[in-house]
């Protein structure tokens, strides 16, 4: 990107995705004395100041954080393992676990299902995920056949509907299985969200980014 902030230093972009990131974002922000002057619920603008007049936040979907970070469009950015690992991490670099956003990647069913007998009947499920490359790695490794169907959204209807006999999804309280009906029978790995860095950016913009990263390293920390 072509922006210069004020002396013509280089101007920082981080691309964040709404809701539970950004919120949980904002003190590691603070920590590096950097504070956003626009709320992403109520505005509706897609590029955010800052105090810093060379620091920028791009808000984008939270699956698209690595692909504006790998391209350049971002300098750094905050996103999901359940997402990297989708994305395969391409021209990433990924210095720091911040420990936000903590929860689950895992499998669930209809409350009625039994899964461990369907799996240790050797029985082909229809799995409904938006997660599918860490879902198939998963069955495969455990050698049960899936059919995997792809959705975009709201995984929780598939087995209500009889789409799937399973779903791949992340999972917090548990509160929307529940509200759901159904359960879940694995967990597949513990997800939290990482700090991803553009390797160009690391280079040309080190004396920049160092001290945000280091801020966000302490911080992080803290988070336990
Ligand atoms: P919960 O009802 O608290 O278990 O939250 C589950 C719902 O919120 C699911 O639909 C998830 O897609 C979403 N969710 C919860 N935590 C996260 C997270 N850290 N990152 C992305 N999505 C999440």
């Amino acid at each position: 990107m072509t922006f210069n902030g004020v002396h013509g230093e280089p101007q920082l972009i981080l691309a964040l995705s709404k809701g539970r990131i950004f919120e949980d974002t904002l003190p590691l922000l603070s920590a590096a004395g950097i504070e956003v002057l626009e709320n992403p619920e109520t505005s509706r603008k897609l590029i955010l100041s800052t105090n810093d007049p060379g620091v920028r936040v791009l808000i984008v979907r939270a699956s698209d954080v690595p692909t504006y970070v790998q391209h350049g469009a971002a300098d750094f950015g905050v996103a999901g393992k359940d997402v990297l690992l989708e994305h395969g991490g391409e021209g990433l670099y990924q210095p720091i676990d911040l420990r936000i956003a903590q929860c689950r990647m895992s499998v669930a069913v209809n409350a009625g299902f039994d899964y461990d007998s369907a799996v240790r009947q050797g029985a082909r499920l229809r799995v409904a995920t938006k997660f599918v490359n860490t879902a198939r790695e998963h069955f495969a490794s455990k050698g049960v056949h899936v059919d995997l169907i792809k959705l975009y959204g709201s995984m929780e209807l598939a087995p209500l509907v009889g789409l799937s006999d399973a779903i791949v999804d992340v999972v917090s309280t548990g509160g929307t299985l529940r509200a759901n009906n159904l359960v879940e029978v694995e967990k597949i790995m513990d997800i939290s969200s990482r700090l991803v860095v553009n390797q160009a950016a690391l280079k040309l913009k080190r004396e920049r980014l160092q001290p945000i990263l280091e801020a966000f390293e302490r911080a992080s920390q803290r988070q336990g």
